[in-house]
C-alpha cells in the first residue's frame, strides 16, 4: 500500500481514499456513491443482511464510524470504533448467507475480509449474525471468527 505522505490528521476523516465515483470497497461492480455510499449517507437502508454486511465492510474501509455505530445492535454496540491507522481493508468475499432477506428477521453472513496491516496481507474469516431492529438490519455479533 502507498506510504503516508502527510502526518495523520487528528480529526476524523471519513471516506478515506474513496469518493462517489470510486469502485465500491465491498466488491460489487458499482461505484461507491451508487452502492454502499447510499447507505452510509442515510439516503437508503440496506435491504438484506448481506447488503448490510457489505456496507459495514465498506464503512471500515472508509472509516465511517457513525455508520458502523448506527448499524450495530444496541445490546452489543461499543461506545466507539477505533480505526488502526496501519490497517487497510482491501477486499470482501461473501462465502455464504442464510436467511437475512426482506422476509426474515434474522440472518447470517459468512465472509472472508482481506486486509493489509503494516504492509502484511491477512484476512479475517467470520460468520456474523444480523437481526432486524426497529425495521432495519443491524449487526448483532460474530458466531465465529478466525
Ligand atoms: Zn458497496
Amino acid at each position: 500500500m502507498a506510504r503516508r505522505t502527510s502526518r495523520p490528521s487528528r480529526t476524523a476523516r471519513p471516506h478515506r481514499h474513496i469518493d462517489a465515483g470510486s469502485p465500491c470497497p465491498c466488491g460489487l461492480p458499482a461505484v461507491y456513491g451508487e452502492c454502499c455510499g447510499r447507505f452510509h449517507a442515510g439516503t437508503a437502508a440496506a435491504p438484506t443482511a448481506e447488503a448490510l454486511m457489505r456496507s459495514r465492510f465498506s464503512a471500515f474501509a472508509v472509516e465511517d464510524e457513525a455508520y458502523l455505530l448506527r448499524t450495530w445492535h444496541p445490546d452489543t454496540r461499543p461506545s466507539r470504533v477505533d480505526f488502526d491507522p496501519g490497517m487497510r481493508w482491501t477486499a470482501l468475499e461473501i462465502l455464504d448467507t442464510a436467511e437475512g432477506s426482506a422476509f426474515h428477521s434474522m440472518g447470517t453472513v459468512t465472509f472472508r475480509a482481506h486486509y493489509t496491516h503494516g504492509g502484511q496481507a491477512g484476512d479475517l474469516h467470520e460468520q456474523s449474525r444480523f437481526v432486524r431492529h426497529e425495521g432495519v438490519w443491524v449487526y448483532l455479533d460474530a458466531v465465529f471468527a478466525d
